[in-house]
């Protein structure tokens, strides 16, 4: 089932929500929608789940244009951060409820939920009340739910904000898995660009109601299409154009940064091509990562990560002068 989302535009009162996307999700696949807070991501979604109506373009699900349809006429399942359960119901009321609701028949309906049961991982739950699960727990039934009726999409709206760090790793490794069994097409949004990396086949990214680039997570890291993903995918250093680190006989036409990863700076204790001097200001150990400030000697300060491997072959010191050379930049022409 594939989602085509053609010149959409949203606007609520003066503020532009959404400004011209398009976008095309191809069947099966799991798509992350990542942006910073406000950029859209939930108005997006909700506009594919017909919950928020679009003022212009239109919205193709299965080839059926389902713009103006209501949701109740369109084939949806929606998790989302606080998907509140029945509290009255227990695991397995919950999990049927959709499927009562369209007056399936028992014996198909028991099936189903143990077969949904398994798949969640909550086997022996069926019979508890929401109030005695854990938050992870209350969300892979919330997830049992929304597929309980076989949707034709699945959307999920920061499923996992509300849960705690290893929680939250835990269940987006778990919903890898169990989309790589399903194969509903689906849409994942979130902030966090780790989240978004790890679960997703293809990263949407969304910055004021546009979208800046659209590429699977390694494409995303490797060619950033415009400076916002570069900052917002990653670490990566900012340099002014003017910066030693960059020749003289470098091209600067129409360029205002440069822009390098801290990995892709490496350190030595000799001048060794294309680069400039700095002085060590701060190093700081992250287990099997070395994180070295320093202040270049034209005093702009960079980052640099280097393995312990290399830091302990270099024997770098606070406060000592070492040679900095980027393997790698990156420019974005200026329009
Ligand atoms: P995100 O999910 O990326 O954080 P949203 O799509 O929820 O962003 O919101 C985008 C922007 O639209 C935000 O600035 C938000 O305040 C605004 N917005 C969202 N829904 C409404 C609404 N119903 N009325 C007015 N403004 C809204
Ligand atoms: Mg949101």
């Amino acid at each position: 089932m594939s989602i085509i989302v053609s010149q959409v535009s949203k606007k609520f009162g003066q503020f532009q929500a959404l400004d011209n996307i398009n976008l095309e999700i191809k069947p099966g696949k799991l798509v992350a929608l990542l942006g910073p807070s406000g950029s859209g991501k939930s108005t997006l979604l909700r506009a594919i789940a017909g919950l928020e109506p679009p003022d212009t373009g239109s919205i193709i699900i299965n080839g059926k244009n389902t713009t103006h349809l209501d949701i109740r006429k369109r084939n949806i399942g929606f998790v989302f951060q606080h998907y509140a359960l029945f509290k009255h119901l227990t695991v397995r009321q919950n999990i049927s409820f959709g499927l009562e609701l369209r007056g399936r028949v028992k014996k198909g309906i028991k099936a189903k939920v143990n077969e949904l049961l398994e798949l969640i991982q909550l086997e022996g739950l069926g019979d508890r009340y929401p109030a005695q699960l854990s938050g992870g727990q209350r969300q892979r039934v919330a997830l049992a739910r929304a597929l309980a009726v076989e949707p034709e999409v699945l959307l999920l709206d920061e499923p996992f904000g509300a849960l705690d760090a290893k929680v939250r790793k835990e269940l987006r490794a778990w919903l890898r898995r169990l989309h790589d069994n399903v194969h509903v097409t689906s849409v994942f949004v979130t902030h966090d660009q780790e989240e978004a990396m790890a679960v997703a086949d293809e990263i949407v990214v969304m910055n004021q109601g546009s979208i800046e680039q659209v590429a699977t997570p390694e494409e995303l890291y490797e060619h950033p299409a415009t400076p916002f993903v570069i900052n917002f995918i990653g670490e990566v250093n900012v340099l002014p154009v003017t910066s030693n680190l960059l020749s003289n006989s470098s091209p600067r036409n129409n360029i205002s940064e440069i822009f390098v990863r801290p990995h892709e700076l490496s350190l030595s204790h000799q001048e060794d091509g294309e680069g400039t001097w700095g002085i060590i200001k701060r190093i700081i150990h992250l287990g099997w990562e070395i994180q070295a400030e320093i202040e270049l000697e034209d005093s702009h300060e960079v980052v640099a990560h280097l393995s312990r491997e290399k830091f302990d072959q270099l024997n770098l010191k606070t406060q000592e002068k070492v040679f900095v050379k980027p393997s790698k930049m990156r420019f974005f022409q200026m329009h």
